[in-house]
C-alpha cells in the first residue's frame, strides 16, 4: 500500500453513493451514518450539486483568484446573507478556514499595540491539523510528538465563563469556540453559554471566533448553530458540509472583524475554486429551499426521544446527547470496535473521544432511514455488552 500510514487499516474499498447509501467494492451496500463526517448533508451524489459540478467543469475549471468568477461571488452574497456577516474568505479546509480566522485575531492584536496576542480555546475542542490549529486544538493526544507549538493559544474547560475571566490576560485578543464540540465528543453546551460568551467578548473588545466547519450548514437545526442563540459572532469559520464534498470552506466576518486583512495580508491559490463554489451554491440553495435545517433539528429530536427510550435502562450507556443531526451515545468504556461492527451490520458511524458513538447523518435522512439507524445502534450496543 503506497498511502502514507496516516489513517490506519481501512476496511472497506468504496466506490458508488446514491443519497444516505454507500456501496463498496463488493457490491455490498452501507447505510451510511456519518455522511463523510458531517459533509455530504445532501447525501452522496446529489443531483442538484453534481449538475452544478457538471456544468461548472465544463464552464471554467480555474483561473486563480487574480480575477472574479462567478459562482465565489454568488456564493460570498449568499453566505453574508444567511449567516448575518460582512464578507467572506474562501479556503480549502476546515483547518485553512480557522488559519484565516487566527490571522485576523492576530492582525487585531497587532493594529491594537499587542505584538503577541493570546487566543482562548476550549479543552477538548477540535480546530485542525495545520500547526496553529493544531495548537488552538485542546487534546493533547494529537499535539504529542509535533513541539513546537505555535506562542499564544490557552486552553480553558469548555462550556465555563468563569475559566475564560480567569484566563485572560491582557493580550487577549479573541476567543474562539465551536458552539456543539464535535471531534471532542459532542458535547452541546448550557443554553445560555453563547450568549455570555458573547457579552464577555463584547466587554472586554476580544473577537468572538465560532468553529462551526461541523455544526454549520444545516447541521444542528439551524443554518449555523449562534442562530438558535441570537446572537452574531465576530469571525465564523465553516467547511465540512459547505459544498456537499467538494472541497471547500469559509472564514467568515463582521464589522471591525471584516476590515482586518487588507490586499497582500493573507490569499490561498485554489480557495474558493469556481467548481467547489458552483457546488456550494447548489448546496445551500438546496438546504434552505428544502427546509433540511428544520428537518434536521425535528429528525434529531426523534432520534435523541428513540434512544432514550431503548437506552436508558442499559447500564453502560453514560448520556445521549445532541442537537439536530449530531448525535452522541456516550459508553462507560471504549468502544471503537463497534464501528467495525456496525460495518458489518452495513452501517457506517464513527466513535471520537474513545467511548462516544457518533451519528452524523445525512439531513435528507428520512424517518424509516432513522429508524433503521436506531434499531441497528441500539442492537449493536445491546450485543457490545452481552
Ligand atoms: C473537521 C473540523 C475541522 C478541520 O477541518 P478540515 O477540513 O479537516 O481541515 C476544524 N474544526 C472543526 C470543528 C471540525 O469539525
Amino acid at each position: 500500500m503506497s498511502l502514507m500510514n496516516t489513517y490506519g487499516e481501512r476496511a472497506i474499498t468504496l466506490t458508488k453513493g446514491d443519497g444516505a447509501y454507500v456501496w463498496d467494492d463488493q457490491g455490498r451496500r452501507y447505510l451510511d451514518g456519518l455522511s463523510g463526517i458531517a459533509v455530504c448533508g445532501l447525501g452522496h451524489c446529489h443531483h442538484a450539486v453534481s449538475q452544478a459540478i457538471n456544468e461548472q467543469a465544463n464552464a471554467l475549471v480555474h483561473v486563480s483568484n487574480l480575477y472574479l468568477v462567478k459562482p465565489q461571488v454568488e456564493l460570498a452574497q449568499r453566505l453574508v446573507d444567511v449567516a448575518g456577516m460582512d464578507c467572506v474568505f474562501f479556503s480549502n479546509s476546515g483547518a485553512e478556514a480557522n488559519e484565516a480566522a487566527i490571522k485576523i485575531a492576530r492582525k487585531y492584536g497587532n493594529d491594537k499595540g499587542i505584538s503577541a496576542p493570546h487566543i482562548i480555546t476550549a479543552h477538548s475542542s477540535f480546530h485542525g491539523r495545520t500547526m496553529a490549529t493544531l495548537t488552538a486544538t485542546g487534546n493533547d493526544k494529537i499535539k504529542a510528538g509535533f513541539t513546537p507549538l505555535i506562542d499564544g493559544f490557552s486552553h480553558v474547560p469548555f462550556d465555563d465563563i468563569a475559566a475564560i475571566k480567569a484566563a485572560a490576560t491582557a493580550n487577549t485578543v479573541a476567543v474562539m469556540m465551536e458552539p456543539i464540540q464535535g471531534e471532542g465528543g459532542v458535547h452541546v453546551p448550557h443554553d445560555n453559554y453563547l450568549t455570555s460568551l458573547r457579552a464577555l467578548c463584547d466587554e472586554n473588545n476580544w473577537l468572538l471566533i465560532l468553529d462551526e466547519i461541523q455544526t454549520g450548514n444545516g447541521r444542528t437545526g439551524s443554518y449555523f448553530a449562534y442562530q438558535q442563540r441570537g446572537i452574531l459572532p465576530d469571525v465564523v469559520t465553516t467547511a465540512k458540509g459547505l459544498a456537499n464534498g467538494m472541497p471547500l470552506g469559509a472564514c467568515l466576518a463582521r464589522g471591525i472583524a471584516a476590515t482586518v486583512l487588507q490586499p497582500g495580508h493573507h490569499g490561498s491559490t485554489f480557495g474558493g475554486n469556481p467548481v467547489a463554489c458552483a457546488a456550494a451554491c447548489a448546496t445551500v440553495n438546496t438546504i434552505l429551499t428544502e427546509d433540511l435545517c428544520h428537518k434536521a433539528g425535528e429528525l434529531g429530536r426523534y432520534f435523541i426521544a428513540r434512544f432514550r427510550d431503548a437506552l436508558s435502562n442499559n447500564p453502560h450507556v453514560v448520556d445521549i446527547r445532541g442537537q439536530g443531526l449530531m448525535l452522541g451515545i456516550e459508553l462507560d468504556t471504549p468502544c471503537a470496535d463497534i464501528v467495525t461492527k456496525a460495518m458489518q451490520q452495513q452501517l457506517l458511524l464513527n466513535v471520537t473521544a474513545g467511548n462516544t458513538i457518533r451519528l452524523l447523518p445525512p439531513l435528507i435522512l428520512n424517518k424509516a432511514q432513522a429508524d433503521d439507524i436506531i434499531t441497528l445502534v441500539v442492537q449493536l450496543i445491546h450485543d457490545f455488552y452481552a
